[in-house]
């Protein structure tokens, strides 16, 4: 009988128990995680959960029973700390092992850290689990002043939240924009736009050089000297691959741990999924890390695949999502490398899409509030289809028109 041990119990270690199960394999499955919780989903950390909209069972993919009905043997609060390949054994921090024949590293990935004096201070939270959101919560008190650090996703969604409890919302980026590292100038200027409308202080070219305080955070000084109160500061300014253990096993580790379509490392008895794993993308012709629900749940489902003989799901083209207010963004693809951007719709309703080209081939689609654009930008991406730009940015032509036009 099959004895397989996954690492990491968070959305991509639950789907390959999931997908194991689903798909018939009949040996034991522990689902080993550090959190003292059973899987969960991170999105509404930083959206409806932190607004205080969402109870925290509604986070939860299944519940504890179910992992009882379907023999997954869930371990919380454990942490692995060890893997011995040649034994083909793990070991837990506070002693104890487990062998396995195949293994399975869902490690995810951490908050990365600011290296500025007073990032200790109490008052300074990151955001990356049901704790963190709890804490942060709690100090998200009537009037506290809430300085925000990094306008990426996260840290916009919680500017967002922070506002519309009525909390008073600086947000410093070191960048020229907001989201400059994944989207086009547009929709910069666009959600740059929306924050402002919304009364939050955005600060771009904004370096933080320390936070300050006597134990609690009180303020945040910025180079050139300029200093902003706060009572309470979320840093959010990026993520690093959990592949320690991956590395002390002599993995093949290169920001994530490397894995080829099967999400098979260097070892063929040990797997990596999720946003510590560093993938192939088929749809782009390089390797690279994801960071999002579904690489995680593609890359659980390709690694029970793999595992079991069975033919390899499809990969789709990579995809995301960002709820700020009342604004929904949906990505498909990876812009990186295109060469001109394409623009349906008008920023000014708060209903466009911007298409990112490359060589006339679409590599990614950010739609605001546009869901048709972003379906048929998948379909289009897939297929490396080189749509008529005139079409894309002509709202007078459907997506659906040219979408077939590529089809014919
Ligand atoms: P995780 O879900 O982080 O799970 C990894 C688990 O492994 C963690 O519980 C970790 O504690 C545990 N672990 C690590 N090392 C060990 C060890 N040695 N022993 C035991 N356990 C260990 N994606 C989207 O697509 N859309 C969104 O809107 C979106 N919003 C997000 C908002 C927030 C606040 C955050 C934090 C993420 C968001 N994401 C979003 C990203 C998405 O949630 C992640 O990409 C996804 O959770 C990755 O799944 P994972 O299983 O790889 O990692």
């Amino acid at each position: 009988m099959t004895r397989i041990v996954i690492v990491g119990a968070g959305q991509a270690g639950a789907q390959v128990a999931f997908s194991l199960r689903q798909w018939g394999h009949d040996g034991t499955i522990a689902l080993v995680g550090d959190e003292p919780f059973p899987p969960y989903e991170r999105p509404p950390l930083s959206k409806e959960y932190l607004k205080g909209e969402l109870g925290q069972d509604r986070l939860f993919f299944k519940t504890a029973a179910w992992y009882a009905n379907n023999a997954v043997d869930l371990m919380t609060g454990v942490q692995v700390s060890a893997i011995d390949r040649d034994r083909g054994t793990v070991s837990f921090d506070g002693g104890g092992e487990l062998p396995f024949d195949q293994l399975v590293l869902a490690t995810g990935s951490r908050p990365r850290a600011l290296p500025v004096g007073g990032a200790d201070l109490a008052g300074v939270f990151e955001l990356r689990t049901i704790a963190d959101t709890q804490l942060l919560r709690a100090a998200m008190q009537a009037g506290a002043r809430v300085l925000v650090v990094g306008a990426g996703y996260i840290g916009l969604e919680v500017a967002a939240v922070a506002r519309s409890l009525g909390l008073p919302v600086t947000v410093l980026e070191a960048m020229e924009r907001v989201l400059a590292r994944v989207a086009g100038t547009v929709v910069s200027d666009f959600f740059e736009a929306e924050h402002r409308s919304r009364g939050v202080d955005l600060r771009c070219g904004a370096r933080l050089e320390s936070f300050e305080g006597n134990e609690r955070l009180t303020a945040a000084r910025l180079a050139g000297g300029s200093r902003v109160e706060c009572d309470l500061a979320v840093v959010g300014v990026g993520i690093q691959p959990r592949e320690e253990l991956a590395r002390a096993c002599r993995l093949d580790c290169e920001d994530g741990i490397v894995v080829d379509r099967d999400a098979r490392t260097s070892d063929p008895r040990v797997f990596a999924v999720g946003d510590c794993a560093r993938r192939p993308l088929v749809h782009y012709g390089r390797g690279g890390r994801l960071e999002s629900v579904h690489n995680a749940i593609e890359q659980g489902k390709l690694a029970a695949a793999a595992i079991l003989g069975r033919q390899r799901p499809a990969e789709d083209v990579p995809w995301f999502w960002s709820d700020q207010y009342d604004l929904k963004l949906q990505i498909a693809g990876l812009g990186e490398g295109h060469d001109r951007i394409v623009v349906r719709g008008s920023p000014a309703e708060r209903k466009f899409a911007a298409f990112y080209l490359r060589e006339g081939v679409l590599l990614a689609t950010d739609a605001i509030n546009s869901p048709m654009e972003f379906m048929a930008s998948k379909q289009l991406i897939a297929r490396a289809a080189r749509p008529d730009p005139v079409a894309l940015g002509d709202r007078n032509v459907s997506m659906k028109e040219i979408v077939d036009a590529q089809r014919n």
